[in-house]
């Protein structure tokens, strides 16, 4: 049939709201987006009828029934008001596409609270005056951390930003060629400095940069010495960089401040439970430096948010700085980082869920393995083998790339596209569960998964081997 006669089978938005199966679930809903949204299917059709990318409807009834279709599905996709809970079996902790850092319960509770009560977010209740909504967690970062002062924005990229646009906007910037990089999805190092400075000076090549070339940066008019921890990848081989102490005193010696993007915010000492390959904040600080910068959603395990630590005139004048406003954080996140924060100086690291399950051991994780593939054969029947192997986890969120920790995972080896239509059928359920899929077979990895959630991850797969079995 001739295109044209085919669309004009299209039904007209009134036709569609009429029918029965939409007008049996519209009810209360906004009867604005329940047109746009009948609106929004009816055009999508029509372009891909004309197009060729579907298949032209032969009767008016059939378009309608596709469009109804449609538009029924979308409407149920909204009607949750939620985010879809995932089980992350990844073993990726710090996953960014899953929300980062997992809180613990005493963070969610603050949280809560400043969400549905008034609080005393900017005002000193002692005197009745306004005061900073950053005090509390500025002095706790100053105690913690051994830095000047701290400024809280709304993630690293804002930290970096406003450090930049503060310290360079009417000067330069110098960062070494190697270390403009893109970082954990989009945080593109070259695009922010650009935006942020009134100059950037690209130092060294991309795998050599000497003192000599900051220096030289300085002479031409540098204002800010930008060293960024390039976490998700290393240049190897014939390399050199140089050392941040090296740097500092550069900085001293020529009244320059230098800032250090240490990007995953390590208050824990990793290095001391054999996890190495990062450094934490307080030697950093404690070398000198005059600014860091981090992400609190990381290895810190708060909520997403910017930290600036480092000398006190500085923060200052970054907190002066119009940006600063824009960039500023709500009191929810002030809540949970406060939260999370308390704990790291009671040292309750286990009420901190993402670092517990950094820091857990592959043995224990090895028998909680054993146990689920034991569970696994017996409810899954024999539909396929189930076996316990050692691999490895990653921390994720761009830290530690060159340091998986050893892990033990459940492989469930399935037939030929199997293992990608088990990891289907368990994304879409609720709570979704992911995990990674590799040749024959998918792996689930228990430390990213609590506990309580492993009940429900077994069930779905019981569930999911099963039908994968009877589909066969
Ligand atoms: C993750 C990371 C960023 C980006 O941080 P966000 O909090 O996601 O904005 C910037 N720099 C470094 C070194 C990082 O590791």
């Amino acid at each position: 049939m001739d295109i044209r006669e085919s669309l004009k089978k299209l039904p007209s938005v009134e036709r569609v709201l009429e029918d029965e199966r939409i007008r049996a679930r519209t009810g209360r809903l906004s009867r604005r987006g329940v047109i746009r949204l009948v609106r929004d299917r009816i055009d999508a059709l029509r372009e891909e009828v004309r197009s060729g990318a579907a298949e032209p409807p032969a009767e008016a009834d059939e378009a309608l029934g596709r469009i109804v279709g449609e538009t029924v599905a979308e409407i149920d996709s909204i009607g949750g008001g939620r985010l879809r809970t995932v089980i992350n079996a990844t073993g990726v902790v710090l996953h960014t596409n899953l929300g980062r850092a997992r809180l613990g319960r005493r963070a969610v509770e603050a949280i809560s609270t400043a969400a549905a009560r008034c609080t005393d977010l900017e005002i000193d209740l002692a005197d009745g005056r306004r005061a900073s909504r950053h005090r509390r967690v500025a002095r706790l970062l100053r105690l913690l951390t051994g830095a000047g002062d701290a400024l809280v924005v709304n993630n690293n990229a804002a930290a970096v930003l406003l450090a930049v646009d503060t310290l360079a906007r009417s000067g330069a910037v110098a960062v070494s060629r190697g270390e403009l990089v893109e970082i954990g999805g989009s945080f593109r190092l070259p695009e922010i400095l650009g935006s942020a400075a009134g100059r950037v000076m690209e130092v060294g090549t991309t795998n050599r940069t000497h003192l000599g070339d900051y220096e030289k940066a300085i002479d031409d008019g540098a204002t800010l010495l930008l060293k960024v921890h390039t976490s998700n990848y290393r240049v190897v081989g014939y390399t050199s960089e140089v050392p941040l102490g090296d740097l500092t005193a550069l900085g001293a010696r020529r009244g320059v401040p230098v800032m250090y993007d240490q990007g995953s915010g390590i208050l824990f000492p990793l290095e001391e439970e054999g996890i190495e390959g990062e450094e934490s904040i307080v030697p950093i600080i404690e070398r000198g430096v005059d600014l860091l910068s981090c992400s609190a959603d990381k290895v810190l395990g708060g909520p997403q948010a910017g930290l600036l630590l480092g000398r006190g005139d500085l923060i200052e004048r970054m907190r002066a700085n119009h940006l600063s406003r824009a960039l500023r954080v709500d009191k929810l996140t002030l809540a949970g980082l406060e939260q999370a924060l308390v704990h790291y100086w009671r040292g309750e690291f286990d009420e901190l869920p993402s670092l517990g399950m950094i820091l857990l051991p592959a043995d224990g994780l090895r028998r909680r393995c054993e146990a689920l593939a034991a569970e696994l054969r017996s409810s899954a029947g024999a539909g396929a083998r189930i076996d316990v192997e050692a691999g490895e986890s990653s921390i994720g969120g761009g830290s530690f790339p060159s340091n998986p920790l050893p892990t033990a995972l459940v492989k469930v080896t399935l037939q030929a596209g199997g293992p990608e239509r088990l990891a289907q059928s368990l994304r879409r359920a609720d709570p979704a569960v992911l995990v990674r899929v590799k040749g024959d077979a998918i792996y689930i990895d228990l430390r990213t998964v609590t506990e309580e959630e492993q009940p429900f991850l077994l069930e779905r797969l019981a569930e999911g081997i099963g039908s994968h079995r009877g589909r066969k």
